[in-house]
């Protein structure tokens, strides 16, 4: 096989997806650097755009007009999301650590972290209601605290502590949007309120507030109670919720690491926008502090720096001169005062009105708009090779990749991998395990999964071995030990590892849980990557396809729509949001094993799991054995976010052929009901990591739905009933 890819072998971490980040992953989706893996680490799917932000606060805006998709952004830069939290970092070595992941090795790392609201110099009493303006990404999730409490008590009244432009703007958008139930007063402790707006911006926007009625004062405030605020003077304030609007303050894992850092705590970052002692590392936005001149944290001030970042990190992992960041002194200012009204400030110039606020709509919104992807991805990318080793040099110039057992991993990869996995399950470099048997039946089974590309390899891992574990459970049994093969892809060094590491670690995550034993293993290189793996089981029950028995219930364990879903999103499908994609995910984690062991508590039987050839093959196979027929009552709950439209437009690539092998056997009660022949579609669609079909005795469905739902916190869907047998498998009403 010539080898047409190059090897992947450098590792870019971009940590947060903040304004200066998404403008390198935008980049991204314009250029394919030849070598280097890039990955997204960011604790959430959305990233706001703070200039909208009062504009959602407001109501105004919607949140998808705010906020820009990470999934989508990320598939389309052909880079791996990863929704987690950093906590550690380890410059020396160059690692990152996580909440909930592996460490990350990188080769360059970019930090656009943004900032926390400081609190300080805040004493907060912890009955107190208060809301941290940063990071803006909790701060929309927060709004609805105030709404709950105005539906409680008709009115209230609310301190916006700091008054800055942030806090100005929160305060006008709050009145906007709860007119005469909200009383708002600001606390600043500068005497001219904002000192970067000129004195005649400050006097309209005095003005404006005097004829909103919100007050202004002029008062340091210390300490924040369930019921009042105090200022240093010991005045007391009436408050039902306060906003800390003071001011930026640094995360404590940057705080903690040994990176060259400002009074303030933040990253010192040279005009390159790289830290000072760490050159691999660039910082920008709140996080950031440049070493040569002081400039106000805005999301504006991140925006410029992304327009460098993009340039200056690519030019640093091709060995090239990088070129300064200069930062402007004076910044356009358009500050939102309600009611679609704004105020521009430029130098001594001043204006405000509807038509300020129009300016602002169309600046920001083409901003967002640069992020948002409409159709499937164009494959035309200027590629750009990065300088790789002798090793991948050599590799390339051989033109042939060895398909046979030379196709496997680095010894020394696999090596450093079980050397430091702790994996206490299976003997290093053993080529068998030895397993002991009870005297109860073994079952056996083997499933692979193709790698969707660019999705997270933990993640990856994880859903891998819930695909194999529900073949066990729907065969009545337990995952005793199982053994893997992982296809990686072609990559080297830190890029190998990753992958090799993140894809085990999901996997033993899982059988940790499971409690079962990693037996063997092997790993080869593919163009296909993926995850084979072979499972044995301990049979408990004895369940099999031909169980099912007339006036039983059908329920399947969670819903479907995992094929057209993915086809969809790799579309950039509009209906496939960041949260549609996320609940798709946690679909495919959600474990079986307990939704069997609650049908066995009721006499229930799992008689089949849902997988590649969709709901309709699975139930024929049911119903032809059972010598019975299914009546099924299609809902949208049964699919996966109750994604009608997508259904309709979107289908996987297995869709026809299991529509033609399963669709003489299926009849359609009420052909014209348009809704029912838009559900069926489902019936087809291929589910990795679906659900297991359970059959429960109509006298057992209370306490079963009941239990299930304690456990799972949603019901188990009930599809349908199991009937004598008529003409066909399967009837659709
Ligand atoms: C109400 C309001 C209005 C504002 N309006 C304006 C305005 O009109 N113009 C303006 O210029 N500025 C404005 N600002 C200021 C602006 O919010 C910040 O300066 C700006 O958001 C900073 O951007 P950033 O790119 O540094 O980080 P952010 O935009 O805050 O992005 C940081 C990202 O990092 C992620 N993250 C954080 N910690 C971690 C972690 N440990 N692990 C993984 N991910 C992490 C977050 O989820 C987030 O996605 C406003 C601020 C507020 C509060």
């Amino acid at each position: 096989m010539n080898i047409q890819k190059i090897p992947k072998s450098q590792v870019l971490v971009l940590i947060g997806a903040g304004h200066a980040n998404i403008q390198v992953l935008k980049h991204l989706t314009m250029r394919n650097y030849e070598g280097l893996q890039t990955i997204l680490i960011n604790n959430g799917y959305s990233s706001l755009y703070s200039g909208m932000m009062p504009g959602l606060i407001e109501n105004y805006y919607k949140f998808e007009d705010v906020s820009i998709d990470i999934p989508k952004l990320c598939k389309n830069s052909e880079t791996i999301f990863i929704n987690d939290e950093v906590i550690k970092l380890d410059e020396k070595k160059n690692y990152i650590y996580f909440k909930n992941h592996p460490p990350i090795k990188y080769t360059a790392l970019s930090l656009n972290v943004g900032s926390r609201s400081k609190t300080n110099k805040l004493n907060i009493s912890k009955d107190a209601k208060i809301i941290k303006v940063k990071p803006i990404s909790n701060l929309h999730n927060q709004i609805i605290l105030i709404e709950n409490l105005i539906k409680k008590e008709k009115f209230i009244s609310c301190s916006i502590i700091g008054g800055g432009v942030a806090g100005i703007e929160i305060a006008f958008a709050l009145k906007s949007r709860f007119k005469n139930n909200i009383k708002l007063t600001i606390f600043s402790n500068q005497k001219n309120l904002e000192k970067n707006i000129n004195s005649r911006s400050l006097k309209k926007i005095l003005k404006l507030l005097v004829k909103n009625n919100m007050d202004l004062l002029n008062s340091e405030i210390i300490s924040i109670k369930d019921k009042y605020i105090e200022d240093k003077d010991k005045n007391k304030y009436p408050t039902n919720i306060s906003f800390i609007s003071t001011g930026a303050m640094s995360l404590s894992w940057v705080v903690n690491s040994s990176l060259n850092l400002d009074q303030d705590g933040f990253i010192k970052i040279n005009s390159y926008l790289q830290s000072e002692n760490y050159k691999n590392i660039f910082a920008t936005g709140d996080i950031a502090s440049l070493n040569y001149a002081k400039r106000p944290k805005s999301g504006v001030m991140a925006v410029r720096q992304g327009e460098q970042l993009k340039k200056n990190i690519f030019k640093f992992l091709l060995g090239k001169n990088l070129s300064s960041f200069k930062p402007q002194s004076h910044w356009l200012y358009l500050i939102g005062t309600g009611n679609q009204n704004a105020v521009l400030n430029w130098r001594n110039i001043s204006i405000n009105g509807n038509l300020v606020w129009r300016l602002k709509e169309l600046i920001d919104r083409r901003f967002i708009k640069k992020f948002s992807f409409n159709g499937p991805m164009t494959n035309s990318k200027k590629k750009i090779r990065l300088p790789l080793s002798i090793k991948v040099q050599n590799q390339i110039n051989l033109k042939m990749r060895c398909e046979g057992c030379g196709s496997k991993l680095s010894k020394n990869n696999l090596l450093s991998y079980l050397n430091h996995s702790n994996s206490k399950n299976f003997e290093i470099l053993s080529d068998s395990a030895s397993i002991s048997l009870s005297d109860k039946k073994l079952m056996q089974s083997i499933d692979h999964i193709k790698y969707f590309s660019d999705m997270d390899p933990y993640v990856f891992g994880r859903i891998a071995y819930l695909h194999s574990q529900n073949d066990i459970l729907s065969s009545g049994s337990k995952v005793n030990s199982f053994s893997v093969s992982l296809g990686l892809p072609h990559h080297e060094d830190l890029a190998q590892k990753f992958y090799l590491e993140f894809f085990m670690q999901g996997i033993i995550y899982e059988s940790n849980i499971d409690k079962s034993l990693l037996a063997s293993g092997h790993t080869y290189t593919s163009d296909e990557p993926g995850i084979t793996l072979n499972m044995n089981g301990t049979k408990i029950l004895d369940t099999s396809k031909d169980q099912a028995r007339e006036n039983d219930l059908i329920y399947l364990t969670k819903p479907l729509g995992v094929g057209f879903l993915m086809s969809a999103f790799a579309n950039n499908a509009k209906g496939v949001s960041p949260s549609v994609y996320k609940k798709l995910l946690n679909n495919m984690l959600i474990s079986n094993k307990k939704a069997y062991e609650i049908s066995n508590n009721y006499k229930g039987k799992a008689l089949t799991d849902i997988s590649g050839f969709g709901l309709a093959a699975h139930l024929i196979d049911i119903c032809l054995n059972s010598n019975l027929t299914a009546n099924l009552i299609l809902n949208k709950n049964l699919i996966i976010a109750e994604c009608l439209s997508e259904l309709k437009l979107f289908q996987s690539s297995a869709y026809e052929d299991n529509r033609e092998s399963s669709i003489n056997h299926i009849k359609m009660m009420s052909e014209k009901n348009l809704n029912i022949s838009n559900l069926s579609k489902i019936l087809f669609d291929p589910q990795t990591s679906g659900p297991l079909l359970i059959s429960i005795n109509n006298d057992q469905k209370e306490e079963f739905e009941n239990e299930f739902e304690k456990y799972y916190s949603f019901r188990p869907l009930l599809i349908g009933k199991f009937q004598t047998k008529k003409e066909f498998a399967i009837e659709i009403n």
